[in-house]
């Protein structure tokens, strides 16, 4: 049987985020209903994906741990009941810190959650304001003390950098406080100006104003050398581990593993085809109930099969195999010759070791610009 993970969205947060475009409501009024429809989406999935063993398990939004625990465990037991799942399963939860109590932290390790990951993203109660973020803090670092002392071992922290007016003696702290929290793994995004979000409002209304690149990029280099330098693996772009923490679930997806993408803006992938659900409660809840899936589909041509791949491999630090390109029908002494990769490799932007190209911290910077020059 082939591998694949499981993704589950959950639509709900307790406060919008100024920053965020993620898919989510703060209205918990049809909560219950969208449970509901989440477990039938799985049963009309589940003889398409009878041939596959799970590997993963990933309840993502939104904000998961807003969940009761009959509404999370029926929806867990729905995964479990739908679908035929491996013997060492890595089972995600993202959870905020205002929601975590000692009795939602047993319920969780109960329902078999074995990953916590959780939306700290700073410790500057005045950035987390404006941020309208939930927690203060103080909460967030309680939230994660909590969740080790009911035995979670396996927990990663968001964080953000880039953020207006965090110095950089700010994220060096806030960099330490993760370090000394005893954690394995870390999130790190610099933060970005999305539309239609309140951020970008503030931003225009002159509230706030975003820091320059180098500012953001100097905060990238600082997060890279402390956790590096602390034994931590800067495995992907945006992602820090110990050694063995990585995330399966997002290097089996980096890896080209299929996956099932469950509920409202799911995304899904298998074997060049992508598909995805509408970004509506409502929409998505209706459709389920009439027992269609609403999806979108997009077939990917050999070129866009190549683009992605060059796009999640030189995210990550191990890069790209160059029989990437001898699978497409290159010969060896094109590659050799290529001249957008010799530029690249002149500039700094790219190391070759092996049969591997992989970007360098400098070329990290700029990962999507070097990704698009090796387009197809
Ligand atoms: S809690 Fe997460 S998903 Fe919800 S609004 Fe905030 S950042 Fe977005």
């Amino acid at each position: 049987m082939d591998s694949a993970g499981l993704y589950i969205h959950i639509p709900f947060c307790r406060k919008a985020c100024s920053y965020c475009d993620f898919h989510f409501t703060v209205n918990q009024k049809n909560r219950a209903q969208i449970c509901d429809a989440l477990v039938s989406e799985m049963v009309l999935w589940k003889e398409d994906w009878c041939n596959y063993h799970f590997q993963t398990l990933y309840f993502g939004g939104g904000t998961p741990s807003i969940l009761n625990s009959d509404e999370l465990s029926a929806v867990v037991n729905g995964a479990k009941s739908n679908f035929s799942w491996g013997d060492e399963v890595e089972f995600t939860l993202e959870i905020n810190p205002e929601d975590v109590t000692l009795e939602k932290l047993h319920s969780w390790k109960e329902l078999g959650v074995n990953r916590l990951s959780i939306g700290l993203q700073a410790f500057q109660d005045e950035i987390l304001t404006w941020m309208n973020r939930a927690h203060s803090a103080e909460e967030g670092l309680r939230a994660v003390r909590l969740a080790q002392e009911v035995g979670f071992d396996n927990i990663s922290v968001d964080l953000i950098y880039g953020i207006p007016g965090l110095t950089h003696s700010q994220w060096e702290e806030n960099l330490t406080k993760v370090l000394e929290l005893n954690i394995q793994h870390v999130s790190c995004y610099c933060l970005t100006v999305e539309e239609k979000t309140k951020l970008e409002q503030m931003v225009k209304n002159g509230e706030l104003t975003m820091p320059e690149d180098e500012v953001s990029t100097t905060q990238f280099d600082m997060l890279s050398s402390f956790f590096e330098g602390n034994g931590f693996n800067h495995y992907e772009i945006s992602n820090l581990g110990k050694p063995g923490k990585e995330s399966k679930h997002n290097s089996n997806y980096w890896n080209g593993v299929p996956y099932l993408g469950i509920g409202p803006s799911a995304h899904s992938y298998r074997k060049g085809k992508r598909w995805w659900n509408p970004a509506s409660n409502a929409l998505y809840q209706k459709e389920i109930s009439k027992g269609n899936l609403p999806n979108e589909i997009e077939i990917l041509s050999e070129t866009d099969a190549f683009n992605e791949k060059i796009m999640t491999g030189l995210r990550r630090k191990d890069g790209v195999s160059v029989h990437l390109w001898l699978e497409s029908g290159e010969s060896p002494k094109n590659i050799l010759q290529n001249s957008v990769i010799n530029e690249l490799y002149r500039e700094g932007m790219i190391s070759l070791s092996r049969d591997r190209l992989s970007l360098t911290q400098k070329g990290r910077h700029l990962a999507d610009g070097i990704a698009a020059k090796l387009f197809r």
